[in-house]
């Protein structure tokens, strides 16, 4: 599973690293980032969560791994 934030949504809140702090990060400009490629099966609960936390619906799954 894939995880994907969308900047031009993103509101720099944090949400989502309060959640997830393995997964997302902000990056200098304060948008949030994914630090890992594929999502570890141990964070996708927390992932789930981050995505239906987010404010500003900014950050999306999928589902499919990467070829
Ligand atoms: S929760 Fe959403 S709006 Fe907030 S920092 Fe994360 S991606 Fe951005």
């Amino acid at each position: 599973m894939r995880v994907e934030v969308d900047r031009d949504l993103c509101e720099s809140n944090a949400v989502c690293v309060g959640v997830a702090p393995e997964v997302f990060s902000l990056d200098e400009s304060d948008i949030a980032i994914v630090t890992v490629d594929e999502v570890p099966p141990a964070r996708e609960a927390e992932v789930r969560e981050a995505v239906q936390l987010c404010p500003k619906i900014a950050l999306s799954l999928h589902e499919d791994a990467r070829p």
